[in-house]
This record gives C-alpha cells, structure tokens and sequence, in this order.
C-alpha cells in the first residue's frame, strides 16, 4: 500500500465494498480529495472585524455558513441510494492518508456532520440545513441495518452517533429523526448482551465513552434509554477497570481520550446521575490526583499534545470546568490547569477540536456561555486567539491534500464551535465532555 496515493488507495477501498462504475468512483473521490476552502480558497480576513460582539457574530455567522457550504456540497447521490460520504482519514503509524466513506462514531463519522446541519439550522436559522441533515440521518441508518456488535462502543461506536441524534433531534423539526432514534435505542439496549466483549475502559474506542454518551443521551430526555444500561456499563466500569496505580503514565495514559482522567470523568458523571453520591466522590477525588499528575507531565513536555484535548490540558480543562459548573465551587486544579493551558496556547496548532486551537476555542465558548457562574476567562485577549484558530489549516500534522469532514479532527467540528461561540448558539452542548442539552 506505500507509495499509492490517496486517490488509488481510496479506489482500492471503493472497489471492495460499492458496486459504482469506475467513472463514478473517480468522481465521488475526487469531490472527496478537493481540499478544505482555507486551503484552498482565499483565508478569510478578520482585519477589520472588532472585538464588539455583534461584529464578531456576524463574522462567526458568515464563515460557519461558508463552511457547512463546502461540506453539503460534498455529499453524493449516486441513483437512489442514501447519500454517500466520502472522507479522509489518516494512519499516523503508516503515513497513510484513505479516502474511504464515512461511517459510524462522532470522533470522525456521518453524526458529526449530522450535529453541524442541525447546530447551523439552530443558530444560522436557514432551511437550506435541513437538507443536509435529511441527507446524514438517511445514511446513518445503516447502524439499523447492521446492527453489529462491534459498532457500538466509544466516541468512535455508535452510542456516539446517538448522542448526536439526541441532541439533533431537539434542534429539528419533530417529524425528523424521531423514528431512526427510537430504532437506535433498541439496538443500544440489546447491546447490553455485547457489553462483556469489550475489552476497553476509555473514552475514544471504549466503555467510557459509550457510559459518557448514554449518561447524555437519557439527560437529553429524548428516548426512553433504561437506567439499567447506564448502571449495567457503570459497574464494569468501576470493577475490573479502576486504573491501576501505576507510576510514570504519560500523557496518552492519562489524558481524556484514552487515560485515566478520562475514565474517571465517565464514572464520576454515571455516579452522579445514578443517584451514588459517595462512589461520585471517590472518582472526583480520583481524578483530581490524576489530573494534577497530568498537568505536571504536560507542564515537562510542552508540545502539541501538552494543550490537546485528547491527552494534555485541554480535555483535564474541560472536564474540570464541566465539574465545578455543578458543584458551585472552583477548584485550584482548575485555576491552575486553566492558566497553563491559556499561558502556552500557542503550542497549539490547526483547527481541529482533538489536538488543535479548537479545543482551546471551545473551552473558551463553554467558560463564556451564560449557564456557568463559577468558572472566569483567563485574562487574555481571546479574539485574538479566535483569529489565529480561524486562520489554522486543519491540521498540520495530517495531509493537507483531503479535506477531513468529522467532528474532531476536521470540518464538522470546526462549524460547530463557530456556532458555540456566537450568542445565538452558547447553549450548543460542547463535545469536549459530551455534555447534555
Ligand atoms: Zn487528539
């Protein structure tokens, strides 16, 4: 496979699982491979746009619209089945950038794009979102069709893809979506039987995530997912996985995507909502040390990772905030988290929300939006740090040649925090944490 482009491998990959003429093919790769429009198109200006906050809305607004755009205008048809999409993925182990269609999980699948349609339909008030968003929801029903085990776990599974309906499906209007859901969360509550094979506490590919999602997705109140299920993941959760007390863990074993600051979040957040007040405690606690052992490593490392959502600061950041906002109380892991983070944020790079500017732009959207109290803005010049996001390629340590559509590495993700940021959208739940509608 080295050496081939990511236009042959994707033609590879197609062959194997569409039954699309050749000609077809080349088209839906090529719509796929054009890359990003800051990539390609004139960057946008900001010289001009004042701090005021109209203005910067206004900005926002444009450059969401133009965005979401971009990514409708990637969607295929090919004859009358559901739409296709294409996106770009990249094995950082081979170099390998695939062209490939888009599947489950918000980290990078079809309900991010889904959640953007319906977060630009919210707050940019346009039917035109309506499309887009028909088009994702008939193509998710694939999870209806396969209902495999091995889809469902994870920010990648597709408990995730739920989530994103729950939240979508209160953004919508009522006829959409409500009958893909309740289809959904039957397969999600007959996947309770699958629950023993999974082998992964975290949050990206694991129990922790799918627990984070159903603890969302029954705070949305949206579908009748059972309590059963929660405490039933809750409890292999918190038996044979306590992380064990193992020294030196670096920044992947301890961050939110895959560590231990990211299980104990999970746990904490179905104690809570489980109603076990003294097991809540004990995995704040838990986490607090194992946050603060995860900002020192990163205040020793100071690179990218250092100030990424997925094992540095940011997702800690994020975490913490979503905490003390339900507790009343700032914590000094907070405070001093919150200030290393915003002190070296220029180690971050890209827009994405995983490893780049974007999740320091998000954390700013939640620490600004009108339901906290506790938490107060690092004192910096945070338009600032907005026009540099907003001027980022997509990620500079992934090939700029595809343009990359999901939620956390890419394009979806991007307009969805361009909508956070407005004062129409505040209320947009934040993905960093999952949060509830
Ligand atoms: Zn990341």
């Amino acid at each position: 496979m080295n050496g081939q482009t990511p236009y042959n491998r994707a033609l590879n990959k197609l062959h194997t699982g569409h039954e699309y003429t050749y000609d077809t093919e080349r088209l839906i790769i090529q719509k796929a491979l054009r890359g990003p429009i800051r990539d390609t198109g004139a960057p946008p200006s900001m010289n001009g746009v004042s701090d005021d906050k109209k203005e910067l809305d206004r900005f926002l607004f444009r450059e969401a619209d133009r965005y979401a755009e971009d990514c409708m205008d990637r969607h295929v048809t090919v004859g009358t089945e559901n739409p296709l999409f294409i996106g770009a993925s990249h094995c950082p182990i081979t170099g390998n950038t695939t062209v490939a269609p888009i599947t489950t999980g918000l980290y990078s699948g079809i309900s991010g794009l889904l959640l953007m349609y319906a977060g630009c339909y919210r707050v940019l008030g346009d039917n035109k979102f309506l499309t887009g968003a028909t088009q994702t929801l008939d193509t998710l029903s694939y999870i209806d069709r396969n209902p495999k085990p091995d889809i469902w776990f994870g920010f990648t599974g597709a408990t995730s893809d739920i989530y994103a309906l729950s939240i979508a499906s209160r953004i919508l209007p009522e006829n959409m979506g409500t009958e893909l859901q309740s289809a959904y969360s039957k397969h999600l509550i007959r996947s309770i039987h699958w629950l023993t094979r999974v082998t992964r506490p975290d949050v990206v590919g694991g129990l922790s995530g799918t627990l984070l999602a159903c603890v969302a997705i029954a705070e949305n109140g949206v579908c009748d997912l059972t309590d059963q299920l929660i405490e039933d993941i809750y409890f292999r959760i918190s038996r044979p996985w306590v992380p064990t007390e193992k020294t030196n863990l670096d920044l992947g074993q301890l961050g939110m995507a895959h560590g231990t600051v990211g299980v104990y979040f999970a746990a904490a957040r179905a104690a809570k909502y489980l109603g076990y007040t003294s097991d809540f405690t004990v995995w704040v606690e838990k986490l607090h040390e194992a946050g603060w052992t995860l900002l020192r490593t990163a205040q020793r490392s100071a690179d990218y990772g250092s100030v990424s959502w997925c094992r540095g600061t940011a997702g800690l950041a994020a975490i913490l905030v979503y905490l003390d906002r339900r507790s009343g109380e700032v914590h000094p892991l907070t405070t001093a988290t919150l200030q290393w983070l915003f002190d070296n944020s220029s180690l971050a790079e890209g827009r994405c929300l995983c490893c780049g500017v974007g999740s320091l732009v998000d954390l700013l959207a939640s620490l600004s939006s009108n339901s906290g109290t506790t938490n107060r803005i690092p004192t910096m010049d945070w338009t600032k740090l907005i026009k540099r996001w907003i001027a980022q390629p997509q990620n500079p340590r992934i090939p700029t040649d595809a343009n990359y559509l999901g939620s956390m590495q890419g394009t979806s993700g991007f307009v969805y925090v361009l909508l956070r940021l407005t004062s129409r959208g505040d209320d947009l739940p934040s993905l960093l944490t999952l949060d509830s509608f």
